[in-house]
C-alpha cells in the first residue's frame, strides 16, 4: 500500500503535509518527536510550521493511522507501527525501541477493564539500552586503567 491508500484507508484526507510526515514516519522507525520531524522536513518544505506539523500528527493519530506514545512527559513521540509491540525507553540516551509483545499473554490472563472499553494498550519499559550499558562498561574500565 503506498501512502495515499494507508491515509485513505484511515478516512484522512491526503494533503501535501500530510503525506510528507506520513512518509517520514513509515521511513523512520525510530520514534520521532515533533522536534525531529519539523526539523527533518522543513528545509524541502518552507511553509512547514511546527504547529502544523503537530496539528498534521493528532490528525494521524486520531484516525488510527499513527500511534502516539507518551512515556514520560518530555518524551512524546510518534510510532508508525500500529501493531502490538512493547516500547523500552532508554533513560540515558532517550532512544525508544521496539520490543516484541506477544499478545498471547493477555488471552492466558486476561485483564479484568472493569467494564471499561480499552481501545488501546502501551506497553512500557524504561532503563538502560544495550548500547549505553556496553558504553558505560568500557567508560568504567577506562578508569581503572588509567587510576
Ligand atoms: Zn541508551
Ligand atoms: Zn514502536
Amino acid at each position: 500500500m503506498d501512502v495515499v491508500d494507508i491515509l485513505l484507508a484511515h478516512q484522512i484526507k491526503p494533503s501535501v503535509q500530510r503525506l510528507a510526515i506520513m512518509e517520514y514516519l513509515m521511513a523512520h522507525m525510530t520514534h520521532p518527536n515533533v522536534e525531529e520531524i519539523y526539523a527533518a522536513l522543513s528545509p524541502s518544505m518552507p511553509t512547514l510550521s511546527k504547529t502544523t506539523v503537530y496539528n498534521t500528527l493528532k490528525t494521524l493519530v486520531d484516525h488510527g493511522a499513527v500511534r502516539m506514545l507518551s512515556i514520560d512527559e518530555r518524551h512524546t513521540c510518534y510510532d508508525y507501527r500500529t501493531d502490538p509491540h512493547a516500547h523500552f525507553l532508554c533513560r540515558q540516551c532517550g532512544k525508544v525501541y521496539d520490543l516484541p509483545f506477544n499478545a498471547e499473554v493477555l488471552r492466558l490472563m486476561p485483564l479484568d477493564t472493569h467494564g471499561h472499553e480499552v481501545e488501546e494498550m502501551h506497553y512500557y519499559l524504561r532503563g538502560l539500552c544495550k548500547q549505553c550499558k556496553e558504553d558505560d562498561c568500557y567508560s568504567n574500565t577506562n578508569q581503572e586503567i588509567t587510576s
